[in-house]
């Protein structure tokens, strides 16, 4: 059965699909990609809403947001991109506010008319207790950025039902993906480039994976014997790039890697418009979930019904072996954790880790596509 395959791939995802279209198109080889799911496309796959034609990420909104150039080139050959731009609302107590946290925000919280120096000068003030550089977790840090009153109101309470791990075990950086700005401007993100697969993500997943040279084969579960591809039958025998979770992988030998699951709860409602904007965050513990997110506004190009729409309500909890696995929680013995499994996964003949769960680490479509090309350029060849 691994006669005439020149390299095996787990998980269809951005960072498995970056390699089997490079291997194929780049080098001529002969690439097998597996999945367990019944879809391509890993966590970005998207498809249309049988009742309202309405376009679904089904694991979660999905923004394709870079400022590598080099990322945006090679996916300009798969897709072209909409102009849409991500913004994003949180309802506090019952009030509406901006996010990221910018100058409307802290304008709105205090009622206040502060110019940019003003309100720099308060959230000093405010934050005072905590020094940006040295911020030792997540805690520290979010306080350090927007001072105490802002973070309670708009972080505190989000981030504990988001990971229901305490804030000051929770890695810095979780909260260093969100920008604050001392101007009105509200985007989402800083990036050089954003917009959305003006055809869908599948189109685009789909495209990637088309080329004579490379097989997907869907419902095939790397680890189930019953399949010719499994782990015991390939592994050192045949080159692998594993881009499913590295604790499975080597059967939990070091123990398990937390991770963080999300449920979504998806409505169809007799309205054109739930709530005005694509994704209202809910910053208070009363409320269980912690967004919504309204897909029509995600395309507002295109001719959705004006009488219906599509929401989903986001819940967090803690992964069981069961569960998809959505974010790495990283706790300090997580980290510890991921030390072994790297060294376990540098021993492994002819395998490499890859992607969001391969690596343990939370990367963006743009980040899993990078790291899928240095991969490439870098790595491949000495297992090939
Ligand atoms: P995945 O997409 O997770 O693909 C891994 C694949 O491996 C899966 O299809 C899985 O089924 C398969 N697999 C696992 N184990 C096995 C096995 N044993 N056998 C066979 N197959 C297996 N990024 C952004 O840029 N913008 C966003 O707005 C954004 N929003 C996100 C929201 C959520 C809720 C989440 C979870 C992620 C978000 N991301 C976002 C990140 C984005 O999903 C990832 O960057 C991208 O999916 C990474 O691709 P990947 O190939 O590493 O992993
Ligand atoms: N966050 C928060 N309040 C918000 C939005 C975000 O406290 O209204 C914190 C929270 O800890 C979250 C992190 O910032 O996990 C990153 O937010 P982002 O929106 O980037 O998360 P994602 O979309 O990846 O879930």
């Amino acid at each position: 059965p691994l006669a005439g395959i020149d390299l095996l791939i787990v998980g269809s995802g951005f960072f498995g699909l970056t390699i089997a279209e490079r291997a194929a198109a780049e080098l001529g080889k002969r690439v097998v990609v597996i999945d367990r799911r019944a879809h391509i496309g890993g966590n970005a796959y998207s498809e249309a809403d049988p009742e309202t034609g309405i376009e679904v990420h089904r694991y979660g909104a999905h923004l394709f947001h870079t400022s590598n150039e080099r990322v945006w080139e090679y996916v300009n050959r798969f897709t072209s991109f909409t102009g849409y731009q991500h913004k994003v609302y949180s309802n506090f107590e019952g009030e509406v506010y901006p996010l990221p946290i910018n100058l409307g925000t802290i304008n709105q919280f205090f009622r206040a008319a502060y110019g940019p120096d003003e309100a720099r000068a308060l959230i000093a003030e405010q934050a005072g207790e905590f020094d940006a550089k040295s911020a030792r977790n997540l805690e520290e840090k979010g306080i350090s950025l927007i001072g105490r009153p802002l973070y309670e109101a708009f972080i505190r309470d989000y981030t504990a039902k988001q990971w229901q791990t305490p804030t000051t075990e929770l890695p810095a950086e979780v909260i260093s993906r969100l920008p604050v700005r001392y101007t009105y401007d509200n985007r989402y993100f800083n990036d050089a480039h954003e917009g959305l697969p003006v055809d869908g993500y599948t189109a685009w997943l789909e495209r990637m994976a088309d080329h004579p040279n490379i097989e997907v084969r869907l419902e095939t579960d790397f680890f189930d014997e019953t399949q010719p591809l499994h782990k015991s039958a390939v592994a050192g025998r045949i080159p692998v790039v594993y881009t499913g979770p590295v604790d499975r992988y080597f059967d939990y030998a070091e123990g398990e890697l937390g991770w963080r699951t999300l449920d979504f709860e998806a409505e169809v409602l007799p309205t054109g418009d739930f709530q005005g904007t694509s994704v209202m965050n809910y910053a208070g513990a009363d409320v269980p979930y912690t967004r919504i997110h309204e897909f029509r506004h995600f395309h507002p190009e295109r001719d959705y019904p004006a009488d219906k729409t599509v929401i989903m309500r986001e819940y967090s909890r803690v992964a069981s072996r069961e569960d998809e696995p959505y974010y790495p929680v990283n706790t300090p013995e997580d980290r510890e954790r991921l030390l072994a499994y790297r060294a376990l996964a540098d021993a492994e003949d002819r395998v490499l880790f890859g992607g969001r769960l391969g690596t343990y680490q939370y990367l963006d479509m743009h980040m899993a596509i990078g790291s899928a090309l240095s991969m490439f350029e870098n790595r491949l060849a000495a297992i090939l």
